[in-house]
């Protein structure tokens, strides 16, 4: 990472390459500023705590790999934070440089939780919103329901209630579909997401880069469990639903002579879970 504030250290404190934890300097070392996107443009360069710069050079023209308000931090030897953090520093608040987390900094340009996370050297994830009763019962008067997890307010009829009185789940029907996903493959999302950069944000069979709107498929070892879940240990990679309905499953059901494709036995045989989790038990995130 680029700037040049010199910031005390603990030697205790896992916090590595300055503010930043092993687990958020690996996903900058992941993901790389040529064609981040899968869309054949090059991106700003900035990246940190959970979060890239999604200027693309076709709107902001690049200098040194970054756009300008980034170049400008970089120049003026501050720490690279979000465009809109910066806004906000000129506004005098600061906020948690996690993406979306908004709440205001509390040390390491991070609010006490992500600071917490970060700490611990676990990946940076969304912090659970804390809200009392009372709160939510008037968003259920009212019709309109934050959800939890992705924080948007929505309309009733999008979250599935709890039980008989009625009650809506706190998490939206998407978020609450994920969160099945994420528990049936014990797996969870920060996880998810350092795989998904440690793979490019690409499928790791065939490479295609993840469009977004439908998440990846989770791709498991089904030697390991036959079912429709896992363990989470045996979780390999993140893959394009092609190569996970059409691919994986027909080649590992052939007989082993036939078995000749080396872009699947190489994935089999190394798979992108199984380096990452090497590479963070190493780093001790
Ligand atoms: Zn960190
Ligand atoms: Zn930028
Ligand atoms: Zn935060
Ligand atoms: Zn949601
Ligand atoms: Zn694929
Ligand atoms: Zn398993």
């Amino acid at each position: 990472m680029l700037g040049s504030s010199p910031r005390p250290r603990t030697d205790q404190s896992p916090v590595r390459e300055r503010y930043m934890c092993s687990a958020a300097s690996l996903i900058g070392s992941y993901v790389s500023w040529t064609d981040r996107a899968g869309d054949g443009m090059r991106h700003c360069e900035a990246s940190g705590h959970g979060w890239t710069c999604d200027r693309s050079s076709e709107r902001f023209p690049l200098t040194r790999g970054l756009c300008k308000t980034h170049y400008m931090q970089q120049r003026r030897g501050r720490e690279l934070a979000p465009v809109d953090l910066a806004r906000s520093v000129a506004d005098g608040g600061r906020v948690c440089a996690f993406s979306g987390c908004g709440r205001a900094v509390s040390a390491r340009e991070l609010c006490t939780g992500h600071y917490q996370q970060c700490v611990k050297g676990q990946p940076l994830s969304p912090l659970r919103k804390k809200r009392g009763n009372g709160v939510f019962r008037k968003m259920i008067e009212r019709g309109i329901v934050e959800c939890l997890g992705c924080g948007e307010a929505k309309p009733l009829a999008e979250y599935s209630l709890l039980n008989a009185s009625g009650a809506p789940r706190p998490y939206c029907k998407p978020c609450n579909a994920e969160r099945a996903r994420l528990g049936h493959y014990k797996v969870t999302r920060g996880f998810v997401d350092l795989l998904l950069a440690f793979q490019q944000g690409r499928c790791a069979v065939c490479a295609r880069p993840h469009a977004g709107g439908r998440a990846m498929d989770i791709d498991h070892d089904h030697a390991c469990c036959p079912g429709p879940g896992s363990c989470g240990a045996c979780v390999r990679g993140l893959v394009c639903n092609n190569c996970n309905l059409h691919g994986l499953g027909w080649y590992e059901a052939l007989p082993p002579e036939l078995r000749t494709f080396d872009l699947l036995d190489e994935y089999l045989a190394d798979p992108p879970a199984k380096r990452l989790r090497a590479e963070l038990a190493l780093t001790g995130a």
